[in-house]
């Protein structure tokens, strides 16, 4: 090992230090402050000083670095300088939150408190890293600052990962082009961003990444005297128009280079654009939409532009803040170039992102950076049991996509991803409105909950109050908030629906005397294969498990045996039925009530009714309906005080009955939708339609058929294959004509 020189480092991190002090643009600059930053230096080189770098160097060069990149080139104040030279003392040093509290304050520490959660990134296991990404992001909702000085802490890591193992170093370069750099572009960042992929890719594609260096070093001469010959015409012009200006030839980034090379498959020689020309221009606020177009009509003077290349992103700015005139123009040469033309207030903004943003919206209005840090804290809000794949996945979604922008009836302006359909745009304006949301009126037409909407459609909601989520909408919807309002309405739904389940299980355990607890619900889940017990009990609410075969079962403290009866045993000596089951086939040849339901019951023992007397069912406190016979002793009695508890009971072959039921079906107005469902109905094997009505208005259709059908599992498969006709949308039993 080489001799240190302690006192020339000394030396050299103390210059360090300075280096930040004069880098640190936007941190005020009193006695007060200053002191405050040298106390925070002082506490980190102490609290590191026996820690070195993998480069050998002494630790404190990172935070120092990590500190400069906050200030200098994110343009943060203080307080983020403050943390950031002490962000890796809690995790790494004795220093602890309390001591950072006690010697800063609250909100050093909570920041300071963020970034220690947010570290520790672990394993190259995707789910993990999404894990930690969304990790990442809750820390938006303490302090947006963690996750910049994060950032600033990933570029500096980034920028000297040289030192690290090649295992490691493509871990972190993968790490870092698939986390921190599109947070970058969300943020704004542009510049960081870009260095944080360009480095990315010189650690994962080493060879590809020089391969494009070099190449552009060595077009590099001959791209300056395109340019120069490019801009001299407009130059002039602009003097001649009265703008103040400068004008930068600027290459691409070698990712972006190769990024487009990799979609296209096209050799380095055939990416077009290299490079593009930025103009910016120097003016007040208030003159600088009037003098981009101005500097516009000038590049447009001389060279044809593409009109499809058009990119107004003054008028309507990108969400990450960005603004700036994008034209493509053809030069001499029969080459596109693309020109961008932005102020420069615009070119700070695209550089450094939201911090330069604040600079200038200071109190004003709810800026864009705002609304996107609301939209990702109720993305997080809402997000409780999805796993944090899926929430990646959809993140990743709302950063990627390109925006589109749609129009309400009164003309606010909506931001939705592109894909976004008119069921996303009614669940943006409000959750009330997306679960009532029927369909959509875009300019004017009719179209359907899916419909894919396009930049500047203007979309009207059309509602009902009968409306409500289904799982189909998951299909369809792309935006995260949309998705996870649906989701958490079909979860409560299957609760509610689940109960129903579970006050049937809970009488047939009583039936059973089986104890309803957790054993016997898990042996049953075991039994029934379902992963969980709101699963076991929707599923026997929806009759998909049938509560009838569980007398045959033994559900005994988490198991399930097939139960062999005494009396069935009996039975198959002596070739007769038992009495239990003598009842059970009894059972289904009673029905109830006017809409002839078969429900479960007994029969009394006061009069032993058999078949084909008449009875009447008396609806008892504790064990259900018992079956009387009219000429019963006790029926007078019970009919003349307790009326309300009794119910019509009549005998049916179980082959022959049919049950009345009414079907309300709600769908889009189609030519031939009528005819398809009445297709449907006849086809269905015994079942008869006994009426049908269908109004019409505002192109939704609203139908109500009477059919006759066996009992509700033929219904069911009646509805199923009904909710396959195109246009209908939804279908509901009416239990009343
Ligand atoms: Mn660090």
């Amino acid at each position: 090992m080489p001799e240190i020189d302690l006192e020339k480092e000394k030396q050299e991190i103390l210059q360090a230090y300075r280096g930040l002090l004069r880098a640190a643009k936007h941190s005020k600059k009193d006695a007060a402050t200053k002191k405050r930053i040298r106390k925070a230096f002082d506490v980190a080189l102490e609290a590191h000083k026996d820690m070195r770098r993998k480069s050998g160097e002494p630790y404190i060069y990172h935070p120092i670095a990590v500190a400069r990149i906050c200030g200098e080139e994110i343009g943060l104040g203080a307080t983020a300088i403050i943390c950031a030279l002490l962000h890796d003392t809690v995790e790494d040093t004795e220093i602890t939150l309390e001591d950072v509290e006690q010697m800063f304050g609250k909100r050093e520490a909570l920041i300071i408190a963020g970034l220690t959660k947010i570290s520790g990134v672990v394993d190259q296991n995707v789910s993990l890293q999404a894990e930690n990404f969304r990790k990442i992001l809750l820390t938006l909702s303490e302090d947006v600052r963690v996750i910049l000085i994060k950032l600033a802490d990933r570029l500096h890591n980034m920028r000297t990962l040289g030192s690290m193992r090649r295992d490691k170093q493509l871990k972190i370069a993968s790490e870092t082009l698939f986390l921190y750099a599109p947070l970058a572009h969300r943020l704004g960042l542009n510049a960081i961003k870009s260095e944080l992929e360009d480095l990315s890719l010189k650690y994962k594609e080493p060879e590809r990444f020089n391969e494009i260096e070099t190449k552009l070093k060595k077009t590099q001469a001959v791209r300056t005297r395109f340019i120069n010959q490019f801009l001299l015409p407009i130059k002039k012009s602009l003097t001649e128009k009265g703008l103040k200006f400068e004008i930068k030839g600027r290459p691409k980034s070698i990712y972006s280079i190769w990024n487009k090379m990799e979609k296209q498959q096209i050799p380095f020689e055939e990416v077009y654009d290299l490079f593009a020309i930025r103009i910016i221009i120097d003016t007040d606020e208030e003159d600088e939409k009037a003098a981009c177009w101005k500097a516009y009509s000038v590049v447009t003077d001389f060279y044809q532009p593409n009109i499809d290349r058009l990119r107004d992103w003054i008028s309507v700015p990108k969400a990450n803040g960005y603004e700036s005139l994008h034209t493509t123009v053809m030069s001499p040469t029969g080459k596109w170039v693309e020109v961008q033309i932005r102020t420069n207030r615009m070119n700070e903004i695209a550089e450094k992102g939201f911090a330069a943003h604040w600079k200038y919206k200071e109190g004003g209005e709810e800026s864009q950076f705002d609304k996107w840090i609301n939209q990702v804290r109720e993305l997080l809000e809402s997000h409780d049991d999805d796993d944090a794949l899926d929430f990646l996945d959809d993140f990743k979604l709302n950063l990627y996509t390109n925006e589109i922008f749609v129009f309400t009836p009164n003309g606010d302006m909506k931001n939705l991803p592109k894909g976004a359909c008119s069921l996303d745009f009614a669940y943006s304006i409000h959750t009330q409105v997306g679960k009532r949301c029927l369909g959509a009126k875009v300019n004017g037409k009719l179209v359907p909950l899916s419909y894919q909407l396009k930049s500047g459609d203007q979309v009207e909601i059309l509602t009902s109050e009968r409306q409500h989520p289904k799982k189909e909408w998951l299909n369809f919807v792309k935006t995260h908030r949309a998705k996870s309002r649906i989701k958490s309405f079909l979860k409560e739904e299957r609760k509610e629906v689940a109960k129903e389940g579970r006050l049937m299980l809970e009488k047939e355990f009583k039936k059973l005397k089986i104890t309803y607890n957790n054993p016997s619900l898990k042996a049953l889940q075991k039994h029934f294969k379902v992963s969980t017990e709101l699963d076991l009990l929707f599923k026997i609410a929806q009759g998909e498990i049938k509560l009838k075969g569980l007398k045959d079962l033994e559900i005994k403290e988490g198991v399930v045996r097939k139960k062999i009866s005494i009396q069935k045993r009996m039975q198959s000596y002596f070739g007769q039925k038992t009495e239990e089951e003598q009842e059970s086939t009894k059972k289904n040849v009673l029905v109830f009530g006017s809409n002839m339901e078969k429900l479960d019951y007994k029969f009394a023992t006061c009069c032993h009714p058999i078949l084909g007397d008449e009875v009447f069912g008396f609806i008892t406190v504790t064990e259900g309906i018992k079956v009387h016979k009219t000429s019963c002793p006790n029926a007078v009695q019970l009919m003349s005080n307790y009326a309300y508890r009794i119910m019509k009971a009549q005998w049916v072959d179980e082959q022959k009955i049919d049950f009345l039921t009414g079907l309300k079906i709600i769908g889009f107005d189609d030519k031939g939708i009528v005819n398809n469902i009445t297709q449907v109905v006849s086809n269905e094997l015994n079942v008869n339609m006994r009426s049908l009505n269908f109004d019409s208005h505002d192109g939704i259709f609203e139908g109500l058929i009477m059919v006759f059908v066996q009992d509700t599992s033929h219904l069911k498969s009646l509805i199923t294959k009904l909710k396959k006709v195109p246009g209908v949308k939804k279908i509901e039993r009416i239990s009343k004509k």
